[in-house]
Protein backbone atom coordinates (compact mmCIF):
# COMPACT_ATOMS: atom_id res chain seq x y z
CA UNK A 1 0.00 0.00 0.00
CA UNK A 2 2.82 2.37 0.89
CA UNK A 3 5.30 1.25 -1.67
CA UNK A 4 2.44 2.17 -4.45
CA UNK A 5 1.38 5.10 -2.94
CA UNK A 6 5.05 6.23 -2.82
CA UNK A 7 5.47 4.87 -6.67
CA UNK A 8 2.29 6.40 -7.83
CA UNK A 9 4.10 9.73 -6.46
CA UNK A 10 7.43 9.88 -7.65
CA UNK A 11 5.91 8.72 -11.35
CA UNK A 12 3.44 11.60 -10.88
CA UNK A 13 6.59 13.92 -10.29
CA UNK A 14 8.69 12.27 -13.02
CA UNK A 15 5.81 12.20 -15.28
CA UNK A 16 4.93 15.88 -14.83
CA UNK A 17 8.11 16.84 -16.31
CA UNK A 18 10.04 16.65 -19.37
CA UNK A 19 13.92 16.19 -18.69
CA UNK A 20 15.11 17.99 -21.50
CA UNK A 21 16.87 20.83 -20.31
CA UNK A 22 17.65 22.46 -16.60
CA UNK A 23 14.66 24.50 -15.37
CA UNK A 24 12.72 21.09 -14.93
CA UNK A 25 15.63 19.29 -13.20
CA UNK A 26 16.18 22.14 -11.15
CA UNK A 27 12.43 22.02 -10.18
CA UNK A 28 12.13 18.33 -9.67
CA UNK A 29 15.21 18.40 -7.35
CA UNK A 30 14.12 20.82 -5.09
CA UNK A 31 10.83 19.34 -4.98
CA UNK A 32 12.34 16.29 -4.33
CA UNK A 33 14.83 17.21 -1.57
CA UNK A 34 12.22 19.23 0.08
CA UNK A 35 9.87 16.03 1.09
CA UNK A 36 12.89 13.56 1.67
CA UNK A 37 14.45 16.08 4.59
CA UNK A 38 10.81 16.35 5.56
CA UNK A 39 10.38 12.83 6.17
CA UNK A 40 14.10 12.92 7.29
CA UNK A 41 13.41 15.37 9.87
CA UNK A 42 10.43 13.37 11.53
CA UNK A 43 12.07 10.10 11.25
CA UNK A 44 15.23 11.90 13.45
CA UNK A 45 12.14 13.60 15.79
CA UNK A 46 10.40 10.21 16.37
CA UNK A 47 13.66 8.22 17.21
CA UNK A 48 14.81 10.96 19.39
CA UNK A 49 11.92 11.18 21.29
CA UNK A 50 11.94 7.27 21.55
CA UNK A 51 15.59 7.35 23.02
CA UNK A 52 14.38 10.26 25.39
CA UNK A 53 11.86 8.27 26.58
CA UNK A 54 13.97 4.85 26.98
CA UNK A 55 16.34 7.92 29.24
CA UNK A 56 19.19 6.67 26.62
CA UNK A 57 19.63 10.44 26.15
CA UNK A 58 20.57 13.53 28.82
CA UNK A 59 19.95 16.65 26.89
CA UNK A 60 16.77 18.27 27.06
CA UNK A 61 14.55 17.13 24.07
CA UNK A 62 13.83 20.70 22.65
CA UNK A 63 17.63 21.11 22.17
CA UNK A 64 18.38 17.33 20.90
CA UNK A 65 15.51 17.70 18.58
CA UNK A 66 16.97 21.16 17.30
CA UNK A 67 19.87 19.87 16.68
CA UNK A 68 19.00 16.28 15.07
CA UNK A 69 16.21 17.80 13.17
CA UNK A 70 18.58 20.73 11.66
CA UNK A 71 21.32 18.16 10.83
CA UNK A 72 19.20 15.95 9.21
CA UNK A 73 17.25 18.52 7.10
CA UNK A 74 20.58 19.78 5.76
CA UNK A 75 22.11 16.31 5.00
CA UNK A 76 19.01 14.84 3.50
CA UNK A 77 18.07 18.00 1.72
CA UNK A 78 21.61 18.35 0.08
CA UNK A 79 22.14 14.63 -0.62
CA UNK A 80 18.63 14.25 -2.39
CA UNK A 81 19.77 17.60 -4.29
CA UNK A 82 22.80 16.65 -5.50
CA UNK A 83 21.60 12.87 -6.22
CA UNK A 84 18.62 14.12 -8.29
CA UNK A 85 20.72 16.53 -9.79
CA UNK A 86 23.20 13.95 -11.57
CA UNK A 87 20.19 11.90 -12.21
CA UNK A 88 18.70 15.34 -14.12
CA UNK A 89 21.88 15.44 -16.06
CA UNK A 90 21.94 11.88 -17.07
CA UNK A 91 18.06 12.25 -17.92
CA UNK A 92 18.94 15.17 -20.04
CA UNK A 93 21.99 13.71 -22.06
CA UNK A 94 19.62 11.12 -22.67
CA UNK A 95 16.73 12.86 -24.20
CA UNK A 96 19.46 14.86 -26.35
CA UNK A 97 20.95 12.17 -27.43
CA UNK A 98 17.33 10.48 -28.70
CA UNK A 99 16.85 14.29 -30.17
CA UNK A 100 19.75 14.19 -31.81
CA UNK A 101 19.28 10.10 -33.28
CA UNK A 102 15.27 11.48 -34.25
CA UNK A 103 16.99 14.04 -36.41
CA UNK A 104 19.75 12.08 -37.82
CA UNK A 105 17.28 9.24 -38.98
CA UNK A 106 15.56 11.94 -40.75
CA UNK A 107 17.70 13.78 -42.44
CA UNK A 108 19.48 12.79 -45.60
CA UNK A 109 22.98 12.90 -44.59
CA UNK A 110 24.80 13.89 -48.59
CA UNK A 111 22.05 17.02 -48.94
CA UNK A 112 21.19 17.52 -45.49
CA UNK A 113 17.39 18.09 -46.30
CA UNK A 114 14.77 15.60 -45.03
CA UNK A 115 15.04 11.77 -45.90
CA UNK A 116 12.27 9.98 -48.10
CA UNK A 117 10.62 8.04 -45.03
CA UNK A 118 10.60 11.62 -42.76
CA UNK A 119 8.76 13.27 -46.18
CA UNK A 120 6.32 10.51 -47.02
CA UNK A 121 5.65 10.55 -42.57
CA UNK A 122 5.27 14.24 -42.96
CA UNK A 123 3.22 14.22 -46.14
CA UNK A 124 0.76 11.95 -44.90
CA UNK A 125 -0.70 13.97 -42.61
CA UNK A 126 -1.58 16.77 -45.06
CA UNK A 127 -4.43 16.97 -46.61
CA UNK A 128 -4.57 19.89 -49.34
CA UNK A 129 -1.64 20.98 -51.83
CA UNK A 130 1.01 20.37 -54.75
CA UNK A 131 3.74 17.39 -54.71
CA UNK A 132 6.26 18.31 -57.12
CA UNK A 133 9.29 15.40 -57.92
CA UNK A 134 12.15 16.47 -59.58
CA UNK A 135 14.92 14.58 -61.28
CA UNK A 136 18.11 15.57 -62.37
CA UNK A 137 18.20 14.92 -66.11
CA UNK A 138 20.80 12.98 -67.42
CA UNK A 139 22.59 12.09 -64.06
CA UNK A 140 24.48 8.75 -64.69
CA UNK A 141 26.49 10.94 -68.08
CA UNK A 142 27.25 13.84 -65.43
CA UNK A 143 29.08 10.93 -62.78
CA UNK A 144 30.01 9.53 -65.66
CA UNK A 145 31.92 11.99 -67.29
CA UNK A 146 33.14 13.94 -64.18
CA UNK A 147 33.06 11.10 -61.82
CA UNK A 148 31.09 10.13 -58.98
CA UNK A 149 32.40 12.66 -56.45
CA UNK A 150 31.45 15.70 -58.59
CA UNK A 151 27.95 13.61 -58.56
CA UNK A 152 27.75 13.99 -54.86
CA UNK A 153 28.65 18.00 -55.50
CA UNK A 154 26.09 18.30 -57.92
CA UNK A 155 23.17 16.79 -55.23
CA UNK A 156 24.74 18.93 -52.43
CA UNK A 157 24.49 22.22 -55.17
CA UNK A 158 21.00 20.88 -56.43
CA UNK A 159 19.43 20.45 -53.12
CA UNK A 160 20.69 24.07 -52.22
CA UNK A 161 19.30 25.43 -54.97
CA UNK A 162 15.57 23.95 -54.23
CA UNK A 163 15.52 24.55 -50.16
CA UNK A 164 16.49 28.17 -50.94
CA UNK A 165 14.22 28.71 -53.96
CA UNK A 166 11.51 26.99 -52.09
CA UNK A 167 11.49 28.53 -48.58
CA UNK A 168 9.10 28.28 -45.84
CA UNK A 169 6.25 26.95 -45.04
CA UNK A 170 6.81 24.22 -47.83
CA UNK A 171 8.83 21.19 -47.62
CA UNK A 172 11.92 19.50 -49.40
CA UNK A 173 13.26 16.40 -49.42
CA UNK A 174 15.98 14.05 -51.07
CA UNK A 175 13.57 11.16 -51.74
CA UNK A 176 16.12 9.29 -53.99
CA UNK A 177 19.63 9.00 -55.36
CA UNK A 178 19.37 12.20 -57.73
CA UNK A 179 15.49 12.65 -57.15
CA UNK A 180 14.09 15.32 -54.96
CA UNK A 181 10.23 16.10 -53.76
CA UNK A 182 8.70 19.37 -52.85
CA UNK A 183 5.58 19.22 -51.19
CA UNK A 184 4.26 22.68 -51.38
CA UNK A 185 2.10 22.95 -48.64
CA UNK A 186 -1.91 24.47 -48.66
CA UNK A 187 -0.43 25.57 -52.50
CA UNK A 188 -2.67 25.63 -55.61
CA UNK A 189 -1.96 24.56 -58.68
CA UNK A 190 -0.68 27.91 -60.27
CA UNK A 191 1.32 29.05 -57.44
CA UNK A 192 3.33 25.14 -57.21
CA UNK A 193 3.73 25.86 -61.23
CA UNK A 194 5.41 29.29 -60.45
CA UNK A 195 7.94 28.03 -57.94
CA UNK A 196 8.33 24.61 -59.91
CA UNK A 197 9.45 26.73 -63.26
CA UNK A 198 11.25 29.58 -61.18
CA UNK A 199 13.39 26.36 -59.27
CA UNK A 200 13.93 24.36 -62.50
CA UNK A 201 15.08 27.98 -63.82
CA UNK A 202 17.48 28.59 -61.31
CA UNK A 203 18.97 25.23 -61.20
CA UNK A 204 19.25 25.32 -65.40
CA UNK A 205 21.21 29.08 -64.92
CA UNK A 206 22.94 27.53 -61.92
CA UNK A 207 26.27 25.74 -63.62
CA UNK A 208 27.78 23.47 -60.37
CA UNK A 209 31.55 24.16 -60.28
CA UNK A 210 33.19 20.65 -59.03
CA UNK A 211 37.04 19.73 -59.23
CA UNK A 212 37.85 22.87 -61.46
CA UNK A 213 35.07 22.01 -64.03
CA UNK A 214 31.90 23.84 -64.59
CA UNK A 215 28.86 21.08 -64.81
CA UNK A 216 25.51 22.10 -66.78
CA UNK A 217 23.00 20.78 -64.76
CA UNK A 218 18.78 20.71 -65.45
CA UNK A 219 15.96 19.07 -63.98
CA UNK A 220 12.44 17.59 -65.13
CA UNK A 221 9.59 17.47 -62.66
CA UNK A 222 6.31 16.55 -62.60
CA UNK A 223 3.35 17.83 -60.15
CA UNK A 224 0.35 16.45 -58.81
CA UNK A 225 -2.84 17.54 -56.59
CA UNK A 226 -2.60 16.73 -52.64
CA UNK A 227 -6.48 16.00 -52.03
CA UNK A 228 -8.31 14.45 -49.28
CA UNK A 229 -9.60 11.87 -50.91
CA UNK A 230 -6.23 10.46 -52.24
CA UNK A 231 -3.43 8.84 -50.62
CA UNK A 232 0.08 9.27 -51.06
CA UNK A 233 0.87 6.47 -53.29
CA UNK A 234 -1.96 7.78 -55.52
CA UNK A 235 -0.58 11.05 -55.66
CA UNK A 236 3.12 9.92 -56.17
CA UNK A 237 2.19 8.02 -59.00
CA UNK A 238 0.01 10.51 -60.54
CA UNK A 239 3.30 12.79 -60.05
CA UNK A 240 5.67 10.07 -61.33
CA UNK A 241 3.71 9.91 -64.48
CA UNK A 242 4.05 13.76 -65.40
CA UNK A 243 7.43 13.54 -64.37
CA UNK A 244 7.74 10.66 -67.24
CA UNK A 245 5.95 12.97 -69.64
CA UNK A 246 8.61 16.10 -68.94
CA UNK A 247 11.66 13.23 -69.58
CA UNK A 248 10.03 11.57 -72.34
CA UNK A 249 9.09 15.12 -73.74
CA UNK A 250 12.86 16.31 -74.19
CA UNK A 251 13.83 16.95 -69.94
CA UNK A 252 14.12 20.40 -68.44
CA UNK A 253 10.75 21.05 -68.02
CA UNK A 254 7.70 21.23 -65.40
CA UNK A 255 4.39 18.49 -66.21
CA UNK A 256 1.43 19.14 -64.14
CA UNK A 257 -0.96 16.03 -64.17
CA UNK A 258 -3.39 18.14 -65.39
CA UNK A 259 -1.43 18.42 -68.33
CA UNK A 260 -2.08 14.83 -69.01
CA UNK A 261 -5.40 14.70 -68.32
CA UNK A 262 -6.21 17.33 -70.64
CA UNK A 263 -4.43 15.36 -73.12
CA UNK A 264 -1.74 17.58 -73.41
CA UNK A 265 1.07 17.38 -75.32
CA UNK A 266 4.77 18.79 -75.13
CA UNK A 267 6.68 19.77 -78.15
CA UNK A 268 10.39 18.09 -77.69
CA UNK A 269 13.11 20.41 -77.26
CA UNK A 270 15.33 21.62 -79.37
CA UNK A 271 18.40 23.80 -78.92
CA UNK A 272 16.81 26.70 -80.39
CA UNK A 273 14.19 26.10 -77.81
CA UNK A 274 15.00 25.27 -74.49
CA UNK A 275 11.79 26.15 -72.89
CA UNK A 276 9.46 23.93 -74.85
CA UNK A 277 5.74 25.44 -74.49
CA UNK A 278 3.12 22.72 -73.11
CA UNK A 279 -0.07 23.10 -75.78
CA UNK A 280 -3.13 21.64 -75.45
CA UNK A 281 -3.82 18.83 -78.08
P1 LIG B 1 17.17 10.71 -66.58
O1 LIG B 1 17.44 12.01 -67.25
O2 LIG B 1 16.23 9.86 -67.36
O3 LIG B 1 16.74 10.87 -65.16
O4 LIG B 1 18.54 9.92 -66.59
P2 LIG B 1 19.55 9.70 -65.39
O5 LIG B 1 20.87 9.34 -65.96
O6 LIG B 1 19.51 10.89 -64.50
O7 LIG B 1 18.86 8.52 -64.59
P3 LIG B 1 19.37 7.08 -64.25
O8 LIG B 1 18.33 6.51 -63.35
O9 LIG B 1 19.72 6.30 -65.47
O10 LIG B 1 20.72 7.30 -63.44
C1 LIG B 1 20.75 7.83 -62.17
C2 LIG B 1 22.17 7.66 -61.67
O11 LIG B 1 22.31 8.31 -60.39
C3 LIG B 1 22.55 6.22 -61.44
C4 LIG B 1 23.23 6.20 -60.08
O12 LIG B 1 24.51 5.61 -60.19
C5 LIG B 1 23.38 7.66 -59.74
N1 LIG B 1 23.28 7.93 -58.31
C6 LIG B 1 22.34 7.52 -57.46
N2 LIG B 1 22.59 8.00 -56.22
C7 LIG B 1 23.75 8.71 -56.30
C8 LIG B 1 24.52 9.45 -55.35
O13 LIG B 1 24.19 9.55 -54.16
N3 LIG B 1 25.64 10.07 -55.79
C9 LIG B 1 26.04 9.99 -57.10
N4 LIG B 1 27.14 10.63 -57.47
N5 LIG B 1 25.34 9.28 -58.02
C10 LIG B 1 24.20 8.67 -57.62
MG1 LIG C 1 15.97 9.15 -61.20
MG1 LIG D 1 17.74 11.47 -63.50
Amino acid sequence: MLKKQIEAWVIRDIGATEFDHWDPVLRFATRLSVRTSIIASIMVAGILTLLHALDVLLNPLARDLLIGCGIALVVSFTLTMLCSMYMGYAVIHLARTRLEFQQMSRTDMLSGLLNRRAFIEDVSTVERGQLLILDIDRFKHINDRYGHMAGDDVIVSVAGTIAQVVGQPHMVARIGGEEFAVLFRDADFAEAQLIAEKLRRSIANRPVEAFHQTIAVTVSGGIADITPLRDFSAVYAAADRALYLAKSSGRNRIVHERDLMRGAYIEPMSPDRPDAAISVA
